[in-house]
């Protein structure tokens, strides 16, 4: 399996057009499928075209939440691709949904936490009191993932909700953090919790922010691994 990060405010390879949000490109033996789209269709159809990743060759699209650096390239994915399957948590306005079901039927609003194509993915939703948001694990033989879109409901708590929902230990962490307003000694304190756990690897980015990479990276040395636009992980 392999995740490469199509969408990214960090930079990374210098091929890839960096800009704010996030999205990425899972490519699993079952199923391709992008988890976000970041803000610009633009910047995110360029980006894939660099990866060589045809917009139609994706399965499933995955909106983790409705802030539109997550979901602005959504309706140029269904207009290009109608038969992707798109999952979106239950909070998503009728009219957002709407817009999308223009061209595309699959879709999925995600109401509880959900496993799919025999039980290797699975949709964890988190809420915090004003935004739900949608996860992605994914089980293999060799490691457990999670990638995360802002993490608006706290990492600590989306990965407790993961490991309760599959069962076992996430070993690998993708994604933003939203650490960016956080303290230093709050962000150390999340840092260790993240450690204490049983993650092993963590490749944040987006809006983790430059501080909490800076000691993240303190606490995980050599399992901290440098994400961005353009980076790819073999798993
Ligand atoms: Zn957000
Ligand atoms: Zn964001």
């Amino acid at each position: 399996m392999e995740i490469i990060t199509i969408y990214d405010n960090i930079a990374n390879d210098p091929q890839f057009k960096t800009d704010w949000g996030y999205a990425c490109v899972i490519n699993h033996p079952k199923k391709r499928i992008l988890f976000d789209t970041g803000e610009h269709a633009n910047i995110l159809e360029k980006n894939l075209h660099t990866a060589s990743i045809p917009i139609k060759s994706i399965d499933i699209l995955i909106l983790s939440h409705l802030h539109s650096d997550h979901i602005g390239g959504a309706n140029w994915v269904v207009e290009q691709n109608p038969n992707v399957t798109v999952y979106i948590p239950d909070t998503f306005s009728k009219k957002l949904e709407h817009q999308l079901r223009i061209h595309c039927s699959n879709i999925i609003r995600v109401k509880k936490s959900i496993s799919l194509a025999q039980n290797d993915f699975h949709i964890i939703l988190t809420k915090n009191i004003w935004i739900k948001e949608i996860s992605l694990a994914i089980t293999t033989p060799q490691s457990n993932i999670l990638i995360s879109g802002c993490s608006h409901s706290g990492i600590n708590n989306i990965l407790d909700e993961a490991r309760k929902y599959i069962k076992q230990d996430i070993l690998t962490l993708f994604g933003g953090l939203h650490l960016l307003q956080t303290s230093d000694q709050n962000i150390t304190k999340i840092a260790q919790k993240l450690k204490n756990s049983y993650l092993k690897k963590i490749a944040p980015c987006h809006c983790t922010g430059d501080k909490a990479l800076t000691i993240l990276k303190e606490n995980f040395s050599d399992d901290f691994l440098i994400n961005g636009v353009g980076a790819k992980f073999n798993l």
